[in-house]
């Protein structure tokens, strides 16, 4: 890895040693030997793994001025690429400061140096430079708008996240219902945490009018309702989600259970569960819930029945979960299936529910927003 590092330096300088020729630096310069010893100097502290001392040797050989300011560019992005964000920003910071460089370059910069900033996670510092190019009004603007909606997202300041977010759309015209959905939706969570079931309700409302079929707004519709007491309509909107997509019941069904229960209908909770699988698609998520149905009927046959129709692993690695906490068999078998059981769910993943389809985090519960690559709705159940 270190020597594709040194190549591409390498590479990087025979193109600087190019512009200097082009220029005449050379027949400019008193001393024309300068140039050779500092360039070989550089090569030295490469090779000695002096990365540092090596940049200064580069930066300092090849002024900032009008005709090398994208040659220095190209340098700072290079090493941000490569994760060397510390001598990204010298060299973006070092450009900034050079005074004879037109308007335009020194935003060439600055928009690279908030890009530095972001990967290096300084998300104060980004965020004054993507406001001031937003200031500067220039071809840079777009791309300003989506790092701060980026920065705002990162830092869960949702009522930011929703006023760039409607930024961008009218700017851009790109349609942005989906995330102002989810930033309402975000609100909406956190005011339920902190109690504020008013507050909830008014930015559900706000998630709700701008994107309806939103299974996440949908979702938290029901939980309102579920908090408020009222049952039955929590009850039509968890249906809803899962007959939206059985993926999801795994997260309503102890709310949909519950419900049943609070309007004294037990039975019809098992019944509706039963019928679920019928016009389940996606059956092996049905084995997802299978605690919560045992739990219900105590029915075992039917939940092994199930297994055998769609055998797999994290239904086998449940069924003996059960098999070991409410079957009546002694402590040797017990502990014999306990081990049995730990195979299975390491063979199916099962403490690893969910998955990133886009960069393949995992995460043991559903999350709307990725952590690692950033997308909404990005992340899925697995189930094999
Ligand atoms: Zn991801």
């Amino acid at each position: 890895m270190f020597n594709l590092f040194i190549v591409i330096i390498v590479a990087t300088l025979l193109f600087f040693v190019w512009q200097l020729i082009r220029l005449k630096f050379i027949k400019q310069t008193k001393n024309k030997f300068k140039f050779p010893r500092d360039y070989l100097v550089g090569i030295n502290y490469l090779l000695n793994e002096q990365e540092d001392k090596a940049l200064e040797v580069f930066i300092n050989l090849l002024e900032v001025d009008q005709n090398t300011v994208e040659t220095h560019l190209a340098l700072g992005s290079l090493f941000r690429r490569k994760g060397e964000v510390n001598r990204a920003i010298r060299i973006h910071q070092n450009i900034i400061a050079r005074p004879q460089l037109s308007q335009e370059q020194r935003l060439d910069a600055l928009l690279a140096l908030g890009h530095d900033y972001l990967n290096a996670g300084v998300l104060d510092r980004a965020e004054r430079v993507f406001l001031d190019l937003l200031q500067a009004k220039d071809g840079h603007s777009h791309s300003a708008l989506y790092s701060l909606l980026d920065i705002y997202q990162q830092e869960k300041s949702w009522r930011k996240a929703i006023q760039i977010s409607k930024k961008i759309q009218d700017v851009t015209g790109k349609e942005m219902a989906k995330f102002i959905s989810h930033h309402y939706c975000e609100l909406s969570e956190s005011a339920i945490e902190g109690g504020d079931i008013t507050a909830a309700i008014r930015y559900l409302k706000s998630a709700l009018a701008i994107q309806h079929n939103s299974i996440r707004a949908n979702l938290l519709d029901a939980r309102i309702f579920e908090i408020l007491g009222k049952h039955k309509k929590a009850l039509s909107r968890y249906k809803k989600v899962v007959e939206n997509d059985i993926i999801f019941l795994p997260e309503v069904i102890k709310g949909i259970l519950n419900c049943y229960e609070q309007c004294d209908k037990k039975e019809n909770g098992i019944e509706y569960l039963r019928s679920l699988h019928s016009i389940d698609s996606k059956a092996s998520v049905f084995l997802l819930a299978t605690e919560e149905i045992y739990s219900l009927e105590h029915d075992f046959k039917f939940i092994l029945s199930q297994l055998e129709i769609y055998p797999s692993l994290f239904g086998l690695a449940k069924i003996l979960n059960i098999v070991i906490n409410d079957c009546n068999i002694s402590e040797e078998q017990q502990n014999n299936l306990l081990s049995l059981g730990e195979v299975a769910s390491k063979l199916a993943g099962a403490s690893k529910k969910y998955f990133c389809n886009h960069c393949g985090f995992i995460s043991k519960a559903l999350l709307w927003y990725c952590p690692s690559c950033k997308k909404w709705d990005s992340i899925l159940l697995s189930c094999n």
